[in-house]
């Protein structure tokens, strides 16, 4: 089994160079996806330092060249990059720019494309299926990139795409990764709680952000792990922001509206539920709730106490609730 996962990680490897050679080499790549990513702003070093490329519109192109190389169909299969029907194969990405997906050491484990039509049919962004290499639920786009600056800015952003990853480095700002359309999971948390126990989630400033940024929540504070959230204005993400945005700015910008996550969650209801006493209500028990999934007692305490400050109720009825929803207390 070492043997056929060494298999994988050459196919995807040679798979990211055949992408990489079509984006810089081939009239098709050129026309098509190097102009799409300049478009979007990315200069030639940011295409190159995440190695991003282009699959060529025709049903086999990789997989062809990957066959004449010596490359088997059996692990082509199994990474995705091939799909084998009845009497032919063909490729998984058609007409799509690539992004590469690395392991925190820098190996491929698979890719996510996105069409370059504004097709609604098709979907935006497909991704390599489940595979010995590729699980969705333990990656983070952008991990490889951004250890070295998580670990020294003791901190970590939280973004949703590879466009926010990408644009932010950009800028300047390299502590970032995306948990790329999955929802967060425990194990993507604990890839960074090896490197800060300290997130801020900058998810997207619609309506499915800010409901992504609640459940993400509960789940940094489940590993022991410290939590902001910094919401955008309106429709913008951390990619259109930060293409606009100067760096200075930026940071300003981070350091001024992220707000820890009672504060975030107080901020909401002022939003939706201002004299509502039934909508506030729920909000606090909300709050306990989260703060009930803190492991260490005094960080929770410390919690209940600036609930009771903002929220103006007494703490003996918080820690009352607290008590209710802590079942294992040392
Ligand atoms: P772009 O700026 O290129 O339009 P985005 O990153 O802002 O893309 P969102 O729609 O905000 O895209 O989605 C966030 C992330 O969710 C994407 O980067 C991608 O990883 C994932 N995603 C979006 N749409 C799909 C889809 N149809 N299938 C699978 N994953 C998707
Ligand atoms: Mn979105
Ligand atoms: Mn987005
Ligand atoms: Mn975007």
């Amino acid at each position: 089994a070492a043997n056929e996962r060494e298999s994988l990680f050459l196919i995807s490897e040679f798979a990211n160079q055949y992408f990489q050679e079509m984006l810089f080499h081939s009239e098709e790549g050129k026309a098509i996806g190097l102009t799409y990513f300049k478009e979007r702003g990315f200069t030639l070093d940011t295409i190159k330092k995440f190695n991003l490329g282009y699959s060529p519109n025709v049903w086999d192109a990789l997989t062809k060249e990957a066959l004449s190389k010596g490359y088997q169909l059996e692990f082509l299969e199994k990474t995705g990059l091939t799909i084998v029907g009845e009497d032919k194969q063909f490729d998984r990405f058609k007409g799509r720019v690539m992004f590469p997906i690395h392991s925190m050491s820098g190996r491929v484990l698979g890719f996510g494309g996105r069409i370059l039509t504004n097709d609604k049919k098709a979907a935006k962004y497909l991704n390599s299926p489940e595979s010995d290499l590729y699980h969705k639920s333990k990656v983070l786009y952008g991990i490889h990139f951004a250890k070295q600056a998580i670990a020294k800015n003791d901190t970590c952003f939280l973004v949703e795409g590879y466009t926010d990853v990408i644009q932010m480095h950009q800028a300047g700002i390299e502590n970032v990764v995306a948990s790329s359309g999955t929802a967060l999971t425990p194990d993507q948390i604990r890839l960074v709680s090896r490197l800060t126990k300290n997130i801020t989630v900058l998810f997207d400033g619609d309506a499915a952000g800010i409901r992504a940024s609640l459940r993400g929540i509960d789940l940094i504070l489940e590993e022991g792990m410290n939590v902001k959230v910094c919401t955008f204005p309106g429709g913008d993400d951390p990619d259109s922001f930060a293409k606009r945005t100067p760096l200075q700015d930026m940071v300003a910008y981070f350091e001024e509206n992220a707000l820890d996550f009672i504060q975030f969650k107080a901020s909401l209801l002022m939003k939706d539920a201002k004299n509502d006493p039934i909508k506030k209500a729920d909000l606090i028990r909300d709050m306990v709730s989260s703060i009930s999934k803190i492991p260490d007692r005094i960080k929770r305490e410390v919690y209940i106490k600036e609930v009771s400050r903002i929220m103006d109720i007494s703490e003996e009825v918080l820690f009352n609730t607290l008590a209710q929803l802590v079942q294992k207390e040392v």
